[in-house]
């Protein structure tokens, strides 16, 4: 607990004193180090300050202050001795049980990742605890902050993964993020991951860290790299003239990592020679006005609600939004607005130039001016670099880039298919023949719960869980292009029709990624900082053919394209692509105001993937796919199922009648059940589109995700499978499926309308609450509700009518 929960009387020890520099020195000069027993002499409600005794003295803080020193008091202590159940040593009595709880909690270190994007803090994050967190080769994977564990040294650390940002100004959610983190959580050592091959542009970020005043160190991460180019670092020089210790670091390897967490120990408990505070010199002028705010900063009482009074002025030259609202309760924050503004326009009369810049090119000066000393680049074109060059010289030519990106998402269709027929045959062998097997057998007896295991849940979730083969080969196209930097050439490529539609390059990468999952691809939009942008980008997202989706383009296309498969497929893909385009450029025009700002695009250099990363996202994903399946999925069916098995259809016909009746039966049965008579309800929505009422229900039960639409698929052309698979059981597997489709009233044509309704009505559920959450309204989910659903509605109906007439 925080000190500042104690109340009168009561007592408690010290675990910690967070909080920066200045402050925190005064702190623990009045005593307040850890282990020592502080009692509380007068904490009144609503009273600042509050009265402490702590080494016999009397002091006295205010809340602010107290509620940064972390305390352990008796009840706690004996809560933790019981959670964790230290040793097999019986619990002491009074102070020594304190002693040992606040000695155990004492060896919690809080750590938090922060750097530039694509440094590599995830791969560091998923080494030292053991997490499987996507890594990717473009900016702005992470978007949300990740925890994990790792113990070492008999410490435990609880490891926090930030998003990445090249700075910590207040102008992209990010940013904001990672500066509240800072702020908020006090991590009590911050490890600054900076990419050793690009050293100039990620200290700018350890500059400003620099400025906040926080216990930190620095992990020269890609050092493999590094190593290669063959350039030379001092970094024991660097790290004297930061003020912030160095070590290198690997995060494919985890090389280093060890050594890491070594010296964060040493920061925590405070002997790390190495870690002293300094001041980024941002040269006289500057300096000057910095001071002359700074000077009207102090005279507020510390903590500056966490912020250093430096970081706050600098912050406030630079005209930070937020910093100014912080600062609003301060007593005299009217003359600090004046003073800053006066200050400024000084700035502007003697360098001629505004403040911001001013302060930006200083930062840059003198991260340059540190290189110098300490840094020797030997070749300016390393290997690697040469071969980015090469690389990008190709593929984002002007004539070739487009062909090659389509060729590559050709390949990635092709192998979808062709390679994913193997393993996909053979579990679907399997299906079959543990249906049949079920199915024959006398175990339980023809009835309900037969038909509910093998139509039910063996046709529901059998037939959807044979496309786990191509979804895993999906993501791992997917997740190669990220990891190897193409994707970001991708976006580079597509920049320009981007603009064209009202938005960025980076609107690319969540689109492309929304052929995985419209989730994930919904929240990475995060990482557009233009407003406008980003909510037209989350609005189409879900027009991006997501991985759930497949099955029914799979097996419709299996039936009755069985010709051009991996063309269908692209051709239903790049559908969904246009109607994006047109969707977009018509909400960039009518419906969503404001400009659009330009934005700087970061190309990474070319990495081979490791194949541990690719794999290990390739298979997160197809456990997540399983997952679903055991639950959603398997409930789903079984619902579908048991609307369609009920209300029994009694066949009361009698003698001539019956044998026509019995081919007739299941059909019938179909038709009457409580899901035939919903199918019907909706049928005359439907029919223009070419729609009868099986495809009404498939496309009902969809909007739960997407899958279901396969999956029921399944349970309803399943019990018109049985008799056909008796008429003829030696038929390839796709003229028996087609015959099935077939029979049960679908055309070509309207398979293919099918389709393409299915790929552009409104996206599932889970998909929708992320477009409400992330854009902070509601109504923008339910506008994607009804303007897909119109899409899919207008398109398919055209397609069918326009089909027939031909
Ligand atoms: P983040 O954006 O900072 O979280 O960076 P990621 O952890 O996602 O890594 C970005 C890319 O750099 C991935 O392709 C990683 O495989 C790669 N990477 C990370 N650390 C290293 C390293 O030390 N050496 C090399 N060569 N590559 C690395
Ligand atoms: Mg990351």
């Amino acid at each position: 607990m925080r000190l500042s929960e104690l109340k009168s009387g009561e007592s408690g020890m010290i675990v910690k004193v967070n909080g920066h520099g200045g402050f925190r020195k005064r702190i623990v000069e009045m005593g307040f180090i850890k282990g020592q027993m502080v009692e509380v002499l007068l904490n009144a409600p609503l009273r600042d300050p509050v009265k402490y005794r702590v080494m016999d003295y009397e002091v006295s803080l205010r809340h602010a202050e107290s509620e940064l020193i972390e305390v352990l008091n008796q009840q706690e202590a004996e809560q933790w001795e019981r959670e964790h159940e230290m040793d097999a040593t019986p619990v002491p009595a009074g102070s020594d049980l304190l002693r040992r709880a606040t000695e155990a909690k004492g060896h919690v270190i809080n750590v938090a990742f922060v750097g530039n994007p694509n440094c590599g803090k995830t791969s560091l994050f998923n080494i030292a605890s053991g997490a499987h967190e996507r890594v990717g080769n473009y900016s702005g994977v992470t978007v949300d902050a990740k925890t994990g564990h790792f113990e070492q040294e008999g410490y435990r650390f609880n490891i926090t993964d930030l998003p990445g940002t090249y700075s910590l100004s207040a102008y992209t959610p990010e940013e904001l993020y990672v500066r509240r983190h800072i702020i908020e959580q006090t991590p009590d050592v911050i490890v600054n991951v900076v990419d050793a091959s690009n050293l100039e542009r990620n200290l700018y970020l350890t500059c400003q860290l620099i400025d906040m005043d926080v216990p930190m160190i620095i992990a020269l991460n890609m050092y493999d790299e590094f190593l290669e180019s063959g350039n030379k670092l001092d970094q024991d020089q660097l790290g004297k003239l930061l003020g912030v210790k160095l070590v290198p670091t690997v995060g494919r390897t985890g090389a280093g990592v060890e050594e890491l967490f070594h010296h964060i120990i040493s920061i925590y408990e405070g002997h790390g020679q190495f870690y002293r505070h300094i001041h980024i010199n941002h040269g006289q002028i500057i300096e000057k006005y910095i001071d002359t705010v700074e000077s009207l900063v102090r005279v507020n009482p510390e903590p500056h609600h966490n912020y250093s009074a430096r970081f706050i002025s600098i912050k406030l030259l630079e005209n930070d939004k937020q910093i100014a609202q912080i600062i609003s309760d301060f007593e005299n924050y009217e003359d600090i607005i004046t003073c800053r503004k006066r200050c400024q326009q000084d700035i502007l009369n003697e360098m001629q130039e505004d403040s911001e810049t001013a302060i930006t090119d200083a930062k840059y000066g003198y991260v340059q001016g540190a290189l110098k000393e300490c840094f020797v680049n030997v070749h300016k074109n390393s290997h690697s670099r040469l071969m980015t060059k090469t690389i990008d010289s190709i593929v984002t030519n002007r004539y070739l880039g487009f062909p090659i990106f389509f060729l590559l998402l050709y390949l990635m269709f092709y192998c979808t298919f062709n390679i994913g027929q193997y393993p996909m045959d053979w579990i679907d062998s399997l299906v079959g023949w543990l249906g049949k097997s079920i199915s024959n057998s006398n175990l339980h007896g023809d009835g309900p719960l037969k038909d509910l295991i093998v139509d039910g849940i063996i046709a529901g979730v059998g037939g959807v869980i044979i496309f786990l083969p191509n979804i895993m080969i999906l993501y791992a196209f997917i997740s190669w292009m990220e990891d190897s930097g193409y994707m970001a050439r991708a976006a580079f490529i597509m920049d320009r029709i981007m603009h064209k539609m009202g938005l960025h390059g980076k609107s690319f990468i969540p689109m492309v990624m929304g052929f995985g999952c419209s989730i994930p691809a919904v929240m990475a939009t995060r990482t557009i900082e233009d407003r406008k942008s980003r909510l037209i980008t989350m609005l189409i997202v879900p027009l991006m053919s997501c991985s759930a989706r497949l099955p029914v383009y799979i097996i419709i296309i299996g039936a009755f394209f069985a010709h051009h498969k991996a063309l269908v497929l692209l051709g239903l893909y790049t559908l969904g692509i246009l109607m994006s385009v047109l969707m977009a450029r018509l909400f960039s025009r009518y419906l969503v105001k404001g400009d659009s700002s330009p934005f700087v695009m970061e190309l990474p250099p070319y990495r081979l993937p490791s194949w541990k990363s690719v794999f290990r996202h390739t298979w997160e994903k197809g456990r997540q796919y399983l997952k679903k399946m055991g639950t959603t999925i398997l409930v789903a069916s079984i619902i579908i199922w048991a609307l369609s098995y009920y209300p029994r259809y009694e066949n009361s016909s009698d003698g001539e009648e019956k044998a026509s009746m019995v081919a007739n039966s299941n059909e019938l049965q179909m038709k009457n059940s409580y899901i035939g008579q919903l199918g019907q309800m909706i049928e005359p929505v439907i029919r223009p589109c070419g729609f009868a009422w099986r495809e009404g229900v498939s496309i009902l039960a969809g909007t739960a995700a997407k899958e279901i639409v396969a999956s029921t698929m399944g349970v309803l052309y399943s019990q018109t499978d049985a008799e056909t698979e008796q008429l003829d059981d030696e038929a390839a597997d796709e003229a028996r499926l087609s015959g099935i489709l077939r029979k049960s009233g679908m055309t070509t044509l309207s398979a293919l309308s099918f389709m393409i309704f299915v790929l552009l009505y409104m996206p599932c559920i889970p998909t929708c609450i992320a477009i409400k959450n992330e854009s902070g309204r509601l109504k923008w989910a339910f506008f994607t509700i009804v303007y897909t659903t119109l899409l899919a509605w207008v398109c398919s109906t055209l397609v069918y009518q326009v089909g027939s007439m031909m």
